[in-house]
């Protein structure tokens, strides 16, 4: 086996790292810079750029410049959240005809798998150019609130830029495990992760080399984005009241507003006032118009409060399901470039009345720790090394009149399994439709739908007789599988899962054959 690489595909910057000598490692790309923007810009001569210079794109050529696909992925089109996203983003959105979101690039859609297999190709090309040899397998992070769809999702990116994924770990598991091996303290933790595009909680214990997550609980559309959001819905507003122009439908304006309210938050975490300059952001018939304010760290915070109040109920939720009051818990453990706000951090401080712990780069924790995810595997670092981590959400089927049952519940160890015991409602009924869900709503309908799964070829027998064992099972990825089996032949079923969504493995190997080939797509007329 060549190197394997841990990587966090984040939702605005992403970073990559490995083993040296026991210790994980930080790989820098081919600027030698230690994160790189998750975009992907594909230019009028159909040249594909990734990280710097795809970023760069996204004021000149923002039809084109894919940023933030990690929202999308794993998504139906349908979705409110896909909804409310396309209203801000400057490229095009369709819905795929099995539902899902793809993006649109000239006279083609992608898929956005498809898309983070590029940025995550071109991780793996800077962890080559670093070892100086090939790069074949590696183990990939994703929120810990991702459900079955988007976790698939994830893989399959990986599976299209070439590479084997040894483990799917979730991201403040990861930031916990590199915590703990590097200070070797026992304890109970909270990561809180706010990241570009969500957060999580995640409480877990330390013990000797024992790293048990004990309940995990988050949002997937909150970040930090949500916050430069706001900046540009105050700058908008204002230049409409003070210029009666609407920059809503100049994306290029946009995309230029977008930028400078992302500057001016991050300034803000370290200053108490900062000007954002625009010139020549719009004109009309007398003169051209620019946008000159001042934002102060004060005005951010109201602007912003109640995005940082959000995480609280995500927290008290998990501590419950954890069974444990804040005041348990040891150390507390900050990941993701949003947590640099004082705002966040302050809030952090006054819910577990303690300190977040210090020099942990909240940018480069998550990679650092599945690069030792994959020594554990590899069998590199030898001390007693055991991860458990916990189930997102709860796994069910749909029972009669939009029911749900639960089969399993959230928060259990993985890899876990329980066997349910079906049988039929008809006489010589052949076959049983059985619909998998995962979530917590209380209705089959409010849950996200993972397959429909068919058993066929029942012996012909009266209604209630036969008995049919399914078998639930999540495994260490958080990756659901279910299977069936007819009890009175004794034989494995054949078992028809017809997954909602996702790419189909052939989609994922023809699509990883272009890629791995280096086809060039070609732009449309309008690209
Ligand atoms: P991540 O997904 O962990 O890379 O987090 C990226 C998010 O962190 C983006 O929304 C950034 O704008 C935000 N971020 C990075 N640095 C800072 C900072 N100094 N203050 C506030 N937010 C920041």
């Amino acid at each position: 086996m060549g190197h394997v690489i841990g990587i966090d595909l984040g939702t605005t910057y992403s970073c990559i790292a490995c083993l040296e000598g026991g210790r994980p490692l930080v790989i820098p790309n081919v600027e030698g810079l230690p994160t790189t923007p998750s975009v992907v810009s594909f230019t009028g001569s159909g040249e594909r750029l990734v990280g710097t210079l795809a970023m760069r794109q996204a004021a000149t050529n923002s039809a084109n410049t894919f940023y933030a696909v990690k929202r999308l992925i794993g998504q139906k089109f349908n979705s409110p959240e896909i909804q409310e996203a396309q209203k801000r983003l400057p490229y095009k959105l369709k819905e795929a005809p099995n539902g899902d979101v793809h993006v649109v690039l000239g006279s083609k859609t992608l898929s956005p798998p498809e898309i983070s297999s590029m940025v995550l190709g071109y991780l793996k090309s800077c962890a080559e150019s670093f070892f100086g040899e090939p790069v074949s397998d590696a183990v990939i992070t994703v929120p810990a609130h991702f459900n079955d769809a988007q976790r698939q999702a994830t893989k399959d990116a990986a599976t299209i830029c070439g590479l084997e994924v040894q483990r799917v770990i979730n991201e403040p598991t990861a930031a916990g495990l590199a915590y703990g091996l590097d200070t070797k303290k026992n304890g109970l933790a909270a990561v809180f992760d706010l990241g570009g595009g969500t957060f999580d909680i995640t409480i877990l214990e330390f013990s000797d080399g024992v790293f048990h997550v004990l309940a995990t609980n988050g949002d997937s559309y909150l970040g930090g984005e949500d916050f430069d959001n706001r900046i540009l819905e105050w700058l908008y507003e204002d230049f409409l009241t003070e210029t009666k122009i609407d920059l809503s439908a100049d994306k290029l304006a946009l995309q230029r507003v977008k930028e400078a309210a992302e500057k001016a938050k991050r300034e803000l975490s370290f200053t108490m006032e900062t000007e954002i300059n625009l010139p020549f952001i719009s004109s009309d018939k007398a003169s051209s118009k620019h946008i000159r304010k001042v934002l102060s760290r004060q005005t951010l915070e109201a602007m912003t409060g109640d995005l940082v109040e959000r995480t609280v109920p995500r927290i008290e939720q998990a501590l419950a399901d954890a069974r444990l009051s804040p005041d348990r818990i040891a150390h507390v453990i900050l990941v993701g470039g949003q947590t640099r706000m004082p705002l966040v951090q302050q809030r952090v401080t006054e819910f577990f009345g303690r300190k977040p712990e210090e020099h942990v780069n909240p940018d480069e924790i998550v990679a650092m720790g599945a690069a030792i995810q994959s020594g554990i595997l590899d069998g590199q670092i030898r001390d007693l090394v055991l991860l458990l981590d916990v189930t997102p959400f709860a796994l069910g089927i749909e029972t009669e009149g939009d029911g749900y049952e639960r089969i399993i519940e959230r928060n259990m160890t993985l890899p876990t399994h329980k066997v349910k015991a079906f049988t039929t409602v008809e006489h010589n009924q052949r076959r049983v439709r059985i619909h998998v869900l995962q979530g917590e709503g209380f209705l089959a309908s409010m849950n996200k739908s993972l397959a429909v799964f068919e058993l066929v070829g029942i012996e012909p027998a009266p209604a209630g007789v036969p008995q049919i064992d399914v078998t639930f099972e999540i495994n260490a990825d958080g990756l659901a599988r279910v299977s069936a089996k007819d009890k009175e032949t004794g034989l494995e079923q054949k078992v028809e899962v017809r997954p909602s969504s996702g790419l189909l493995p052939t989609e994922v190997e023809e699509m990883r054959r272009r890629q791995t080939g280096r086809e060039v797509i070609k732009l449309g007329p309008n690209g």
